[in-house]
């Protein structure tokens, strides 16, 4: 699976990152309170130009974009 320019970029990014202009929210956001110190959340999102998963994590255990290829 190819992906675009954009999502290339976008998996190498900050957890402070905005997801890129194509990039669209997918489900609701999955907010994860017991977790030390302030719990976290995460947020699923597609791409509608190559079609690719992300999700974002502020968990910072975690990698920020989480980029899943098929
Ligand atoms: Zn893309």
């Amino acid at each position: 699976m190819s992906i675009c320019d954009l999502c290339e970029e976008q998996a190498k990014k900050w957890y402070v990152a905005k997801p890129h202009e194509s990039l669209r929210k997918v489900d609701e956001v999955r907010i994860y309170k017991g977790v030390k110190p302030r719990g976290f959340q995460e947020q699923d999102y597609q791409c509608l130009v190559c079609s690719a998963k992300f999700t974002h994590s502020t968990d910072k255990n975690d990698l920020p974009w989480t980029l899943w290829r098929g």
